[in-house]
C-alpha cells in the first residue's frame, strides 16, 4: 500500500459506525429531517456514503467540546457534563453538553463548533441556528419541569440555557442565550408528536425541501440536513444530489439576473 495513504486509511476507517436502532427520538432530531430521524430509529442500513470530511466535522465538534469541558472542570464550576435528559411521554431524550454553576445558579450550555464564515455571521446577527435552539429548549423544558434524579440537590426550576459557538479556525467564541417560554416549547412538542404519530402508524414523516435559501451566504444551497444523511436513495433516488445541485444552480442563476 502507498505509505502516504496508510494513516489516512486508519483514520477514515475509524469513522465507520455500525447502524443501530435508537430506542428513542433524540433532541438533535428536532428541526432536522424528521424522515431521517425515523429511518435512524428503525436502524436501517445506510444507502449512501457520508464522506470522510463530514465525519471529520463531527469529530472536530467532539474535540472542541472536550476542550471546553476540561476548562470548566479546572475552574471547579462544573455541575454536570453529558447529562442525559428524558421526555418519556414523548419517547425522546438527549444529552446536555455542560451545566455550570454561575454564582449559585445552574446554566446549561450547548457547545457547537462552526466554520469561520458561519461564525462571523453569528457574531453579526447574534442568532442561534434553529435546530440548536430547539435542542436547547428541549433540555430547558425537561429540567425545569422535572429536575434531574441524579442531581436532586440542584434547583433546575429556573435554569437558563445558552449556546456557545466556537470557531474551528481560532477557537474564538460567541455565547448566545436561548430564552425559555411555554410558547417556544410548542414547536418542540409539535415535532415530537409528528414523529410519534409516524412511528405508531408506521408511516414516513414528511421530507424537508432538498434546496433551501441560505441566509448566511445569501444564496440557495443544498439543505444541510441532507448532507449528513445516509438515506438519499430511500427518499429521492440515486440522482438526488445531481438534481439538487441543478436546482441550486438554476435558483442562484435567477438571483443574479
Ligand atoms: S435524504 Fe434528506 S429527505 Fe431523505 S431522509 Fe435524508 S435528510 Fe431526510
Amino acid at each position: 500500500m502507498d505509505p502516504f495513504t496508510f494513516l489516512d486509511k486508519i483514520i477514515n476507517e475509524s469513522f465507520n459506525r455500525e447502524p443501530y436502532a435508537k430506542k428513542s427520538w433524540w433532541a438533535t432530531d428536532l428541526n432536522s429531517c424528521l424522515r431521517g430521524a425515523f429511518y435512524r430509529r428503525k436502524g436501517l442500513p445506510p444507502t449512501s456514503v457520508i464522506s470522510p470530511d463530514r465525519f471529520g466535522i463531527m469529530e472536530v465538534g467532539k474535540i472542541v467540546e472536550e476542550w471546553i469541558v476540561n476548562k470548566v472542570k479546572q475552574s471547579g464550576n462544573l455541575v454536570a457534563e453529558q447529562l442525559r435528559v428524558e421526555a418519556p411521554e414523548y419517547e425522546a431524550s438527549g444529552k446536555v453538553d455542560l451545566i455550570l454553576d454561575e454564582g449559585g445558579h445552574p446554566v446549561l450550555y450547548e457547545i457547537k463548533s462552526t466554520n469561520s464564515f458561519s461564525f462571523k455571521y453569528k457574531m453579526k446577527n447574534k442568532e442561534p441556528q434553529p435546530q440548536h435552539k430547539l435542542q436547547t429548549l428541549f433540555y430547558l423544558w425537561r429540567l425545569r419541569k422535572t429536575g434531574h434524579c441524579d442531581l436532586p440537590e440542584v434547583n433546575f426550576s429556573n435554569i437558563e440555557g445558552r449556546i456557545i459557538y466556537v470557531s474551528r479556525d481560532d477557537l474564538n467564541r460567541i455565547i448566545i442565550p436561548v430564552n425559555y417560554s411555554e410558547e417556544a416549547i410548542k414547536t418542540v412538542v409539535e415535532q415530537l408528536e409528528i414523529l410519534n404519530k409516524a412511528w405508531k402508524n408506521d408511516e414516513l414523516p414528511p421530507v424537508p425541501e432538498p434546496v433551501i435559501y441560505d441566509e448566511e451566504r445569501g444564496k440557495w444551497g443544498i439543505n444541510w440536513v441532507c448532507n449528513f444523511c445516509a438515506y438519499h436513495e430511500l427518499c429521492a433516488g440515486r440522482d438526488w444530489r445531481s438534481h439538487a445541485e441543478q436546482e441550486v444552480k438554476e435558483r442562484n442563476g435567477s438571483l443574479e439576473r
